[in-house]
């Protein structure tokens, strides 16, 4: 293993698309510092993620905690430095759907808070931490140090879903977050893109799977099929390599056509 490998900490990757994401960046020759909630102490157990990690030829670092406590968020960074002394790219993933579906009428503000934390507030202040350190590091690693933040959205941050109305806003505020930092950042060589997921099947997705299967049945998706998590993992390895070096601030939408408008 190479000990002057990049290092890419990624929020929520204890399964799914986070999940993916580590396992493409690792292959992409990166560090994986992985974050989650469910990481041990707290449950769950990291050692399978582990073990794919290092078959891949890389590091690993899990690192436990709720991103939208944003006292913790200086033991990630802490935590991330202590074990691979550098971040060079921050991945914006853990995300949460409400603990119920409820009509833009009806929902609650307890939902709706919840979900402005853990998927909004959460990431904009761990890529305010992390954007700092990278100016920093910038100066002191020099030309061969090419960070980079991507913020994982949805289709849900433009298409509406009054059934669950709270995550839209949720992730129409992620989306102008990644806009904004991609702005400032600019001009510190730090590159930073949107990635807009669609309709992915992971534990997120399981509880409508059904409905998603006749959607999709239906046309709902030209490409006419559910995406997975590797769609996504690979997209985030292309950012990661430089393949996009010329186009931060650019949202990318992986959701087999959805964002086309029809007519047939
Ligand atoms: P998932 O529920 O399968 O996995 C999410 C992971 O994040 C879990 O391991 C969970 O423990 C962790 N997590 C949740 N809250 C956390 C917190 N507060 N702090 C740290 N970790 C936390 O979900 P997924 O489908 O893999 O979704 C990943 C991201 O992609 C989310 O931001 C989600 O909104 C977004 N997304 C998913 C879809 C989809 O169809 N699955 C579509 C668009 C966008």
């Amino acid at each position: 293993m190479n000990p002057n490998q990049p290092v890419a900490l990624i929020t929520g990757a204890a399964r799914g698309i986070g999940r993916s994401i580590a396992l493409n960046l690792a292959e992409a020759g990166y560090a994986i510092v992985a974050n989650d909630l469910s990481f041990p102490p707290s449950g769950g157990n990291e050692s399978g993620l582990r073990r794919e990690v290092e078959d891949r030829n890389s590091r690993f670092h899990p690192v436990e905690l709720d991103i939208s406590d944003l006292d913790r968020h200086d033991r990630l960074i802490r935590e991330s430095l202590d074990a691979f002394g550098r971040i060079d790219f921050l991945v914006n993933n853990a995300g949460i759907a409400p603990a119920r579906r409820l009509d833009i009428l009806e929902t609650t503000p307890e939902s709706y808070d919840r979900l402005m934390e853990v998927n909004a507030r959460g990431p904009f202040f761990l890529s305010q931490r992390v954007g700092r350190l990278m100016i920093r590091q910038k100066a002191s690693l020099g030309s061969d140090y090419r960070p980079g933040i991507v913020f994982i959205t949805s289709i849900s941050a433009a298409v509406s879903s009054p059934s669950r109305a709270e995550y839209c806003v949720s992730k129409a505020a992620l989306s102008h977050a990644a806009a904004l930092f991609a702005h400032r950042l600019a001009e510190h060589g730090i590159g930073v893109y949107e990635i807009r997921p669609g309709i992915i099947r992971t534990a997120m997705t399981e509880p409508v799977r059904k409905k998603y299967d006749r959607l999709i049945e239906e046309g709902l998706v030209p490409q006419n099929r559910w995406g997975c998590p590797e769609d996504i993992g690979k997209a985030v390895a292309s950012l990661a390599r430089g393949d996009f070096a010329f186009a931060t601030g650019s949202v990318f939408e992986i959701s087999g056509g959805m964002q086309m408008r029809r007519l047939e």
